[in-house]
């Protein structure tokens, strides 16, 4: 069930306590940065009276080693890429700038990736793995390590790849194609689709969906029939 969301607060909230009720659900106690007045409780609440919120966790760890590895990885493929033969940049000066047009499209200060300062948390590091993917895909960057190994956000990825033509598993072009990889029943209006390459597609259809969704490690992204034709029309 939807509930239409007419007004929306954002606090900062912190997760004090934790249990299960007798339904096996998880309850949780948080405290709240700022209180609510009861009056302004109101505006939230929905025709039935019901209030309802989003819960949103943030990792605040530091960057993790693995991650810096991959942010590596990718800058210094980014490197490759960049000239002919002879690199035009270096690993550092690509980080700079890549990671200021980060910072600039998700409106944040700018941070740094070594464990030493601890100003890039692990949630930071994800999203600029994610953004650096991303360029990566949308510009033809082949990268060395096997893509959904290096991904952060693989949903992400498998539906950016479907918007770039790129195969979900090599990066190679490829096509959208219809899959069913969870072996349920065919839903109208409902499309579970995969960007592969000829290879892979061939693959997937000689050892079976379900198979090869699980030897890969991806599975097929839904979408509805708006989102299909918005997909079709890209290009
Ligand atoms: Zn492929």
């Amino acid at each position: 069930m939807e509930t239409k969301v007419e007004n929306a607060k954002n606090i900062l909230a912190k997760v004090t306590a934790t249990r299960f009720n007798k339904e096996g659900q998880q309850e949780i106690l948080i405290t709240l940065d700022e209180s609510i007045i009861g009056y302004q409780l109101e505006r939230y609440k929905n025709g039935k009276g019901e209030l309802y919120g989003e819960f949103t966790l943030f990792d605040n760890r530091i960057i993790t080693a693995q991650q810096r590895k991959k942010i590596h990885a990718i800058l210094s493929d980014i490197v490759k890429s960049s000239g002919n033969g002879k690199h035009a940049y270096d690993v550092e000066s690509i980080k700079e700038d890549m990671k200021l047009m980060f910072c600039e499209s998700k409106g944040i200060d700018e941070f740094s990736t070594s464990e030493l300062t601890g100003d890039c948390t692990v949630t930071t590091a994800s999203e600029f793995i994610t953004f650096l993917l991303d360029f990566c895909l949308e510009y033809g960057i082949p990268i060395s390590d096997p893509p959904i190994e290096v991904a952060e956000d693989l949903k992400h990825q498998l539906i950016k790849c479907l918007y770039e033509r790129k195969c979900a598993i090599c990066w190679k072009p490829g096509m959208v194609y219809p899959v069913n990889t969870t072996g349920a029943k065919k839903v109208p209006g409902r499309h579970e689709l995969m960007c592969l390459c000829a290879e892979h597609y061939q693959e997937a259809d000689s050892m079976g969906h379900k198979r090869f969704a699980d030897k890969q490690h991806v599975l097929g992204v839904l979408m509805n029939h708006e989102q299909f034709i918005k997909l079709k029309n890209k290009r």
